[in-house]
């Protein structure tokens, strides 16, 4: 073993040869990371406004989630389901809460996001209908059933057919969305604020509609909060700032600051009482590991002050960014924020970015989005304006 060297262009070529194609070539090595910085293999440092798909909620390293982990692991890190931890109630009471969610709701533990769709499409197919309404644009995951309610082409195409009937409406077109319910409806998917695709929010007057269409058929609102959940958006779930109320919703990528874990919430006792014994169930679901890096993850957030930062320097890119020649506009909330270009070159931008110190992505080619650690500071963030406004100064104009 100790014959395999550890240089960058080695681990590349040996990843080439391991693994499967899935995610293309890796574009760097990653050895550490210490708050909103990463560094690779070469030493390199690097500003990570990614923050591994909106999952890094604390930066890397939090001391806090650090010896919370380290903790639970020294002590009992996995029981099975047929048990249950103080970690696991407490987190579970602890999302109830946060949630605002009325007397009798309940809560569900899994590992992923997808998994927590899947659990939430299973009760809404358990409670008896059989159809399902989505949003043009939608991603909610890879598993088949996420997969059938998830828009993009390329990403279902290759895998039908699909376990469910959906029909997809535009995003924002009330009228469409009235039009797509039939008495089968078993329920409604949608993203508050639709990350793979761009960034792209729905209106108020949309989810109101949403909400609405649903009461009137008989069917449940899923709300699917696994990128705009726990604080991203400055509020604890973004529905809180849009005043409606889910019947079920998704949770995972930034609940456990980094440690894999998925949620999903019933909200009050009819939908809460969908599944009986047996009828859902996974192993890793709420183990006392991930559940001790939730509960320290949502505790650092409410002690430190970070809903506050999310909306302080959410609102500082926004202004910042919009007054940067070559940039069109500002999509998003707190520090889920897509930066519009006037030109298509976004998915050009990224690698340069890299190339400077800085990790985004583009999800469409007008568009680089930020989804950073939510302590993200003002001064962190302005090191990248200042970069891309360069750029766009050379390119983008
Ligand atoms: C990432 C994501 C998912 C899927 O989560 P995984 O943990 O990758 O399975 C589902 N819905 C939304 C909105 C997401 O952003």
């Amino acid at each position: 073993m100790n014959a395999m060297p550890n240089d960058g262009a080695d681990l590349l070529t040996r990843y080439g040869e391991a693994f499967m194609a899935t995610y293309g070539p890796p574009q760097r090595v990653f050895v550490k990371g210490k708050g909103s910085y990463v560094w690779d293999v070469d030493g390199k440092r690097y500003l990570d406004l990614l923050g591994g798909i909106a999952v890094n909620a604390l930066g890397h390293a939090h001391p806090a989630w650090v010896k919370a982990v380290q903790d639970q692991a020294a002590t009992l890190a996995h029981v099975s389901n047929f048990f249950t931890t103080p970690e696991q109630v407490a987190l579970a009471e602890r999302l109830l809460e946060i949630s605002g969610a009325p007397e009798g709701s309940k809560v569900f533990l899994c590992s992923t996001g997808t998994e927590a769709i899947e659990a939430a499409l299973k009760m809404a197919r358990r409670a008896g209908k059989t159809e399902f309404v989505a949003l043009e644009g939608s991603f909610h995951g890879r598993t088949m059933g996420a997969l059938a309610v998830t828009h993009k082409p390329a990403a279902r195409e290759p895998y039908g057919p699909l376990p469910l009937e959906t029909n997809f409406v535009p995003v924002n077109d009330e009228a469409a969305l009235a039009a797509a319910f039939t008495p089968d409806t078993a329920a409604l998917v949608l993203e508050p604020i639709q990350g793979e695709s761009g960034v792209r929010p729905l209106t108020d007057a949309f989810l109101a509609e949403a909400r609405r269409l649903c009461d009137q058929h008989g069917a449940l609102l899923i709300v699917d909060e696994v990128q705009t959940g726990i604080a991203r958006t400055g509020v604890w779930f973004a529905h809180q700032s849009h005043g409606f109320r889910p019947d079920i919703m998704a949770l995972a990528k930034g609940l456990a600051g980094g440690f894999p874990i998925g949620a999903v919430i019933a909200y009050g006792p009819e939908v809460a009482g969908v599944f009986s014994k047996g009828d859902h169930g996974t192993t890793f679901g709420g183990n006392p590991l991930a559940c001790a890096a939730a509960l320290a993850t949502l505790d650092a957030i409410e002690q430190e002050g970070i809903l506050e930062n999310v909306k302080a320097v959410g609102e500082h890119i926004r202004e910042v960014a919009s007054a940067i020649p070559g940039v069109s506009g500002v999509r998003g909330e707190g520090l889920m924020l897509g930066l519009a270009l006037e030109k298509e070159i976004a998915v050009e931008a990224v690698p340069a970015a890299l190339e400077a110190g800085f990790i985004v992505n583009a999800p469409r080619p007008d568009t680089i989005r930020l989804i950073p650690a939510l302590n993200l500071t003002a001064e962190e963030a302005d090191t990248f304006l200042d970069w891309l406004k360069g750029y766009l100064a050379k390119e983008g104009t």
